[in-house]
């Protein structure tokens, strides 16, 4: 027989061992279990793993909301059949994430509206749902943290912090060419990643056209290539950008809504 102290004991113990689903879930586990005659384990089984699952389901959450991304891309929302020639499979593959285990790193390639970002992001969400540490940065903005942490003196610092992750986002390299203290920051920043931490990195600019975007340091370029590629995967989307085909359409679809618009008020 439960008596009203054993509940407030009980949730009081369950207040003080932080754990909180048991606390909440219990009575209704208590009365499904009754009510399948259930062993003693079996509940006590069942009880254990809706916290397990809640506080999986919050890590998540948290690793989500720390890596800062500016969108919330998915795969699952990504048309496949507007870049026939992006290997699917491998794309798929790959957002299980085992090259972040292995400490690879993964390029995306293409024009401006293909869906670099896209797939950037829901990589990145995903490595965040199988447990990695995983941050977004454009190549500009990292460039200029990089300096202010330079101007503060807690580049070590700053490194420190971006050494605790497990996957590093880099949109948008190549878009805006780097001065020679962004290059060699940015230098540094890709030795520190080699064979630690892995990139995930969008650009517009084929390597050989690196160079240019890395102010103009061939040798820079090649060593920070040289690392970069060494264990890498490259994606790239060719067609036309799918931002002009989508506004393409809705321009034409408001074109013609209006079309039977005016259609409908002429006498
Ligand atoms: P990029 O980074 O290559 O310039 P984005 O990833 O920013 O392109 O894509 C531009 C917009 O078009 C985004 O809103 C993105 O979600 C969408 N988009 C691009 N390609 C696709 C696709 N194949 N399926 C669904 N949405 C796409
Ligand atoms: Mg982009």
């Amino acid at each position: 027989m439960t008596t009203k102290a054993n509940t407030l004991l009980l949730e009081s113990h369950l207040k003080t061992l932080r754990l909180p689903t048991m606390l909440a879930e219990y009575p209704g586990v208590v009365r499904q279990c009754a009510e399948r005659d259930a062993t003693y384990e079996s509940f006590f089984e069942h009880l254990a793993e809706l916290e397990v699952n809640a506080r999986a389901a919050k890590a998540t959450e948290r690793r989500l909301k720390q890596a800062r991304f500016p969108l919330a891309k998915e795969l699952s929302e990504f048309d496949f059949s507007a870049v026939p020639k992006l290997n699917k499979s491998k794309m798929l593959q790959l957002a299980r994430c085992e090259f972040v285990d292995e400490r690879a790193n993964l390029v995306f390639l293409g024009a401006p509206g293909t869906g670099k970002t896209h797939l950037a992001i829901a990589t990145g969400r995903a490595a965040c749902r199988v447990g990695h540490r995983v941050r977004f940065f454009t190549a500009a903005s990292l460039a200029n943290l990089y300096r202010e942490a330079w101007d503060d003196r807690q580049v070590l610092r700053f490194e420190a912090s971006l050494r605790r992750l497990d996957a590093i986002v880099v949109d948008e390299l190549g878009y805006v060419p780097l001065d020679k203290t962004g290059a060699e920051h940015l230098f540094g920043f890709f030795s520190q990643c080699y064979e630690q931490t892995s990139l995930i990195i969008t650009t517009n600019l084929p390597f050989a056209e690196w160079p240019a975007t890395f102010a103009g340091d061939e040798r820079l370029t090649g060593a920070l290539l040289d690392r970069l590629t060494h264990r890498v995967h490259i994606l790239e989307l060719r067609g036309d950008s799918y931002r002009l085909k989508s506004s393409m359409k809705t321009t034409k679809q408001g074109n013609q809504s209006r079309g039977r618009t005016t259609t409908k008020q002429q006498p």
